[in-house]
């Protein structure tokens, strides 16, 4: 099955995964099925409830991508259908649910919104799953992942070592960096390398459900998940001691304790099992920290193992949030009106002196009209100022975003150079005979 996360093609298809795209800021993921097989088998398939109404997956699939949906007339939403089974409970507690088969949390509350809305259909990205998947652990965000595997040279064909997988959000940048456009079956016979990402889990019911998660986003064969303890059992596929290498040029940790895994990615373990490193690559390693005292145990011992080109990096990611400030001192009138100074020196020329603020006051209070004593403005005319050109209503500042959806760590990147034979120095020397 194609993934719509690699190949998303034009149309939406049963059994995709589709991001339901409700605002800026929200965004439900969902598996389209055509019908609903939980609930009976509804005809119009599963419903997704929404606070901008419900959308029966049959006004969805076979919609091209990025289609507006109008919710459907029908109130799906009122059956007050329940989850079946404690996955799929879990699976709405995740993206905060309360009733119906799914729901954003707000329909149940505000009957009056159901049909009265729209969304867009949207096919998933790496980048549109970080920010709505169901959050099982602290994950890696967009800023962070893009520069990492741009430095882990994570490329088409290569293999990637990824622990811990947690919510599998690095996970999906990873398989899409080293995807080689090709269908699994095809890459064989076009005589290009699969690339691959093989991840650890320790944790038995994440392990779970990454794995789950990449069956039904069409990602088996591209990312192996195994449910380890690599700090004891390492990184070979299958059993610990005698299983596959996964022949890694790159490898990610996000753990707590990443000193503790690095003697299992060396050229040579002690114990003779195979390395889980491609012998035929550099290695690219990058660990991922929360606090200096972490990064400096990692750093001693990446340089005991023989790790060079060691540099740690914080990604400070800031968004930047452009405005006009029209600088304060507005001046309300009785008809509402707010008039702005163009600039400090015209806002302070507007202050009133004390005798004239109390005088403006008293006449306001035998009138009986309401007044900015602070202005000096006349409040009882409309504004001037409506033809002003947006340029001259104010400065442009900038502000950093207060909420910053990333999760501050410190990179550790090191490299592990391939080892160097001297069968490897004559093949060297037969290749470019006049290199000394
Ligand atoms: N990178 C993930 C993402 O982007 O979603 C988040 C990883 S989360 C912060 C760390 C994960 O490492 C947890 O799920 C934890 O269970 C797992 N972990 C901790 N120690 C481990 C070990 N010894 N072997 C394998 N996984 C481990």
């Amino acid at each position: 099955m194609p993934s719509p996360f690699l190949t998303p093609g034009s149309i939406a298809q049963a059994n995709d995964v589709a991001l339901l795209h409700l605002r800026r800021d929200q965004t439900i993921p969902t598996i389209l099925r055509a019908t609903d097989s939980e609930h009976d088998g509804y005809k119009e398939g599963k419903v997704s409830n929404t606070r901008f109404g419900s959308f029966p997956h049959s006004t969805l699939i076979n919609q091209p991508w990025g289609s507006q949906i109008v919710a459907s007339k029908v109130d799906t939403g009122s059956r007050g259908r329940k989850p079946s089974n404690k996955r799929k409970a879990e699976e709405l507690e995740a993206s905060a649910t309360t009733t119906g088969a799914e729901d954003d949390g707000s329909s149940a509350k505000k009957p009056e919104a159901a049909a009265s809305g729209f969304l867009h259909l949207t096919y998933p990205t790496p980048e549109s799953w970080t920010l709505s998947l169901p959050h099982r652990t602290q994950v890696v965000y967009t800023p962070d992942y893009s520069y990492i595997l741009h430095r882990l040279r994570a490329r088409a064909g290569a293999t990637v070592i990824e622990a811990g997988a947690g919510s599998g959000s690095f996970t999906h940048a990873a398989v899409r960096a080293v995807f080689n456009g090709y269908p699994n079956e095809e890459s064989a016979t076009k005589k290009r390398r699969l690339g691959k990402v093989c991840s650890f889990e320790f944790h038995e019911q994440r392990a779970g459900r990454v794995k789950e998660e990449i069956s039904e986003h069409g990602l088996d064969g591209l990312v192996e998940v195994t449910h380890r303890d690599v700090y004891e059992d390492g990184f070979l596929l299958g059993d610990p001691k005698t299983g596959r290498s996964p022949k890694a040029s790159a490898i990610f940790l996000d753990l707590p304790a990443p000193w503790l895994a690095l003697k299992h990615l060396v050229r040579k373990p002690a114990s003779g099992i195979e390395s889980p490193l491609d012998p035929s690559s550099t290695a690219y390693l990058c660990t991922f920290s929360p606090c200096l005292e972490q990064v400096e145990r990692t750093v001693r011992l990446m340089r005991e193992l023989g790790w060079l080109d060691i540099s740690m990096v914080e990604v400070n990611h800031n968004r930047i949030d452009v405005k006009r400030e029209r600088i304060g001192l507005d001046c309300e009138g009785v008809r509402g009106a707010t008039v702005f100074p163009k600039s400090v020196d015209e806002a302070l020329s507007k202050l009133l002196t004390d005798d004239e603020r109390a005088k403006r006051l008293r006449q306001a209070h035998l009138e009986g009209t309401r007044v900015n004593p602070s202005s000096r403005e006349d409040t009882t005319r409309e504004p001037k100022d409506q033809s002003t050109p947006t340029y001259n209503l104010g400065r442009l500042v900038h502000r950093t975003e207060s909420e910053i959806k990333t999760h501050t760590s410190y990179l550790v990147f090191a490299i592990l150079p391939r080892d160097w034979s001297e069968e490897d120095e004559q093949k060297c020397r037969q290749k470019w005979p006049s290199d000394k």
